[in-house]
């Protein structure tokens, strides 16, 4: 009897999606694995098609069954309308962590040639700024939320650490913002810290993310693996990519506890679409990953392999710089297939060890306080009054209450009490109430209160409590003006 083939879904995609799946397929079938293609539809088409998500649900019905994904990149529509499919798949599935590794490869001339660059990025995949809760707060104010969990932060560390023992790697640096957003970006670097002496063989290192972006261009070769929130990871990762030859060459793994999809770093690049230009290598260098993650190590290894003696024979993608004659997609697929079975002289196979998942937590993950008490409150208010004026119509409003105005800013910056400077407005202000006792007790009934009497007289937008957990504030502090 034949053994039961492992059944992967495929997402071809828009723009040169197609032309980069189609050839990774051809490589895999070539190594002979027994995997069978289930191709469904997402991104462009669906849109069309009037599907919102972008992600039709035979698609993930095949995503539920087979738990595996090969995709090709999905367009997004920029600035209005849906939300982008690449992200609802993300969430759908909780692919919580983005493996993307990029090395120095034979042949690609870059301005680090010779610098044997072995860089990954472990990018969080699915909170952050990219769970895409905005509103437009005035018609000239926009606000993004910036949800960073002690969970998704405990969850892409482990499995940073993981992912450098499976690969023998050396250093795991944490690359965040944390020195002004303390509580956001601040959560990844405290929970790497906490559970880096777990790994005691690893080197862990903090960075701003700002100085890694600079050292990553002045010298790249200190970094192994690098951990970082969503939008940090995205950027930073195009920029590694960019150290070894472009996009073309940047391979992903989007792990999660039950799927993962796998795809190139690079898009849908509509520029070059249906000319048979595409470099392939990203895609099939995520195949690749792909063949890894399903216990197919030794094609998983061909198939790298076969793309270095591919490179090392001359053969040149139009992506690659100085080439007068490229190879069209068709040629370089037919190259490596040719290679299959051939190894690099060098960059010999590495010795892979399957990654060890941190287990999913079910149900609510909940991170208790002993103590949590209720101290004041942010409103945030749309007027044209200057900050002074709105001062002094906020602050007999609160008199029949607990609180006192403290403080209003303008775009973080404070306005009252004014230090005299001027600095440019919008009709966006927060007015921050605090305990005018600190013994005095606050709760939804004075708070509701006060923002009735408000609201009769201002048009307020949002509010937030200001709490402390642990006898600390969990809100940050105001910024001088
Ligand atoms: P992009 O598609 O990655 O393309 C940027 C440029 O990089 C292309 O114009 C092309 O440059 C070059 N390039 C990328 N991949 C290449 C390849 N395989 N071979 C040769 N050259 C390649 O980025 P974008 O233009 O910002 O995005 C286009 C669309 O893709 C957008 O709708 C975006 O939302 C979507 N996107 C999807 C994903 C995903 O599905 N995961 C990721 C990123 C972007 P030249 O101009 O030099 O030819």
């Amino acid at each position: 009897m034949t053994p039961a083939r492992r059944k992967i879904t495929v997402l071809s995609g828009d723009g040169i999606g197609p032309e980069v799946v189609e050839s990774a397929l051809e490589i895999i079938k070539a190594t002979g694995v027994a995997v069978e293609f289930e191709k469904c539809e997402a991104g462009a088409r669906a849109f069309k098609n009037g599907i919102v998500t972008g992600i039709p649900k035979e698609t993930i019905e095949s995503i539920e069954r087979t738990r595996v994904v090969l995709k090709g990149p999905l367009e997004t529509p920029i600035g209005y309308g849906n939300r982008s499919a690449n992200v609802t798949l993300r969430t759908l599935f909780e692919t919580y962590g983005n493996i993307r590794p990029v090395r120095e490869l034979p042949g690609v001339q870059t301005a680090f040639t010779g610098r044997k660059l072995d860089i990954v990025i472990v990018r969080e995949n699915i909170e952050d700024l990219y769970a895409g809760i905005e509103y437009m707060q005035t018609p000239g104010v926009a606000e993004g939320l910036k949800l960073i969990s002690r969970e998704g932060c405990e969850k892409i560390v482990k499995l940073a650490f993981a992912f450098a023992l499976a690969e023998g790697r050396q250093a795991v640096h944490c690359a965040t913002k944390s020195n002004i957003m303390k509580l956001t970006e601040g959560l990844l670097q405290r929970t790497f810290e906490e559970f880096a002496p777990q790994y005691p063989t690893i080197t862990s290192k903090h960075i701003l993310i700002d100085n890694c972006a600079h050292q990553l261009a002045m010298r790249p070769e200190q970094f192994d693996v690098i951990v970082t929130t969503n939008m940090n990871g995205d950027i930073l990762s195009d920029l590694t990519s960019g150290l070894t030859g472009g996009l073309g060459f940047a391979p992903s793994a989007n792990i999660g506890n039950d799927v993962s999809i796998f795809e190139a770093v690079h898009g849908s690049a509509p520029d070059i679409a249906g000319k048979n230009k595409a470099n392939p290598t990203a895609l099939i260098l995520s195949a690749a990953m792909m063949l890894r993650q399903i216990d197919e190590g030794k094609a998983a290894n061909d198939v790298e392999q076969a793309v270095l003696v591919t490179l090392e024979s001359g053969l040149r993608t139009s992506d690659m710089i100085g080439v007068d004659k490229p190879s069209t997609t068709t040629e370089f697929t037919r190259a490596v297939i040719t290679n299959l079975g051939k190894q690099s002289k060098v960059s010999p196979p590495k010795d892979y060890r399957t990654v060890d998942l941190p287990p999913s937590q079910p149900g609510v993950n909940v991170v208790p306080a002993k103590a949590r008490r209720l101290i004041g409150l942010d409103v945030y208010i749309e007027t044209d009054l200057d900050p002074a004026k709105l001062a002094a119509a906020l602050e007999p409003l609160a008199k029949p209450s607990p609180l006192r105005l403290q403080m209003i800013t303008n775009r973080g910056a404070m306005v009252f009490p004014s230090s005299g400077r001027r600095i440019s407005l919008v009709d966006h202000f927060r007015c921050r109430f605090v305990l005018r006792e600190q013994a005095a007790v606050l709760g939804d009934v004075e708070i509701l209160a006060l923002l009735g009497t408000i609201g009769a007289r201002h048009r307020w937008m949002h509010i937030e409590k200001l709490q402390e957990f642990d006898g600390e504030p969990a809100f940050s502090k105001s910024q001088v003006s």
